[in-house]
């Protein structure tokens, strides 16, 4: 007989689908009323293995949700103008509903400028400053794509965020500052810790809630968790392996995503959502019904 799922693991896949299959109703409920469907536009700079895989990852699954992809490949050479420019074109493009840039570009293109040039209508992965301070000041707006699939693992499991000491270990704009600001929102208390962080190890012991967001494989230890702390780990190193020393960590937990299986899928499903909500708001259209939660 199989063995039955770790009540104290998040299982992020199965809400990946859940999320993903709504997106798909609604993405089929958009094409009846335009007769098109939705579409997401990715642009990848740059042959990097990983990204590359991430790319067509991301295109597998918005077939599966009945979402259209496009590709814009550039390559590695390709200056931060001709990005940017590549960028422009999908969002003056009436046809593509969102812009995925493949985090990271080259060291020398400037991703700021480049992620500035998506038209804040399709930033369906939540990267420019308009989307940020959108979820800064708890306005309606895309979330990060990352930092709003971690939401949705904490609601799905019912973890009660208002009052609760949150820290988020690392502070990138895509990942660790749009989920403290998410955090914010819902009331926690919020410490950002960072590579200047001094006694990183006893902050960590005082919070309710980690999010790991380092990119440092098994960087936050077991015993650093309080007992029955919820452990978000977003951390994606090479050989799939995450921030926090699982092993470690999981007889010290309430509740914590593995990886992987964990935070990844949910951020992928939360991209395809946002892009079905995009194309709808573009086209001046209502969504068709509630999606999941
Ligand atoms: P990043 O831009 O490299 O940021 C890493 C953060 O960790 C920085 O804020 C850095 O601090 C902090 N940090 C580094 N060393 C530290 C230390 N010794 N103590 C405390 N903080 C430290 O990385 P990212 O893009 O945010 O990604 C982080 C991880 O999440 C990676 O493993 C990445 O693969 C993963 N990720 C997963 C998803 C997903 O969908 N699952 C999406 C995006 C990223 P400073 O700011 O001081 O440098």
């Amino acid at each position: 007989m199989p063995e039955p799922p770790d009540p104290r693991i998040m299982d992020g896949t199965g809400l990946a689908e859940a999320v993903r299959a709504a997106a798909g109703e609604q993405a089929s409920g958009f094409r009846g009323l335009t007769g098109r469907p939705p579409c997401l536009a990715a642009v990848l700079v740059g042959d990097d293995p990983g990204s590359v895989t991430y790319v067509k990852m991301k295109q597998r699954r918005s077939a599966t949700a009945g979402i259209d992809s496009q590709l814009a490949q550039l390559s590695v050479s390709a200056t931060t103008d001709q990005v940017v420019a590549a960028v422009s074109d999908l969002s003056a493009d009436p046809g593509v509903d969102g812009i995925l840039v493949q985090h990271p570009v080259p060291k020398h293109v400037d991703e700021r400028a480049v992620f500035e040039a998506i038209d804040p209508a399709k930033d369906v992965d939540g990267v420019t400053m308009h989307s940020l301070a959108a979820m800064a000041l708890g306005q309606p707006g895309f979330h990060s794509a990352t930092p709003g699939g971690i939401l949705r693992l904490l609601d799905h499991y019912r973890v009660e965020l208002a009052g609760r000491h949150a820290v988020v270990v690392g502070r990138s704009p895509i990942l660790g500052k749009p989920m403290g600001l998410l955090l914010l929102g819902r009331d926690a208390t919020v410490t950002f810790c960072h590579s200047k962080t001094v006694d990183l190890a006893e902050i960590i012991s005082t919070a309710s809630v980690v999010v790991a967001a380092v990119g440092r494989p098994r960087f936050i230890r077991g015993d650093w968790l309080r007992p029955g702390a919820i452990v978000v780990d977003a951390g994606y190193n090479p050989g799939n392996i995450g921030d926090v020393a699982f092993e470690e960590a999981l007889p010290r937990v309430g509740l914590i995503t593995p990886v992987p299986g964990g935070v990844g899928p949910v951020t992928i499903s939360v991209l395809l959502e946002q892009t079905v909500s995009a194309a709808f708001a573009r086209a001046g259209l209502q969504q068709l019904a509630a999606t999941a939660s």
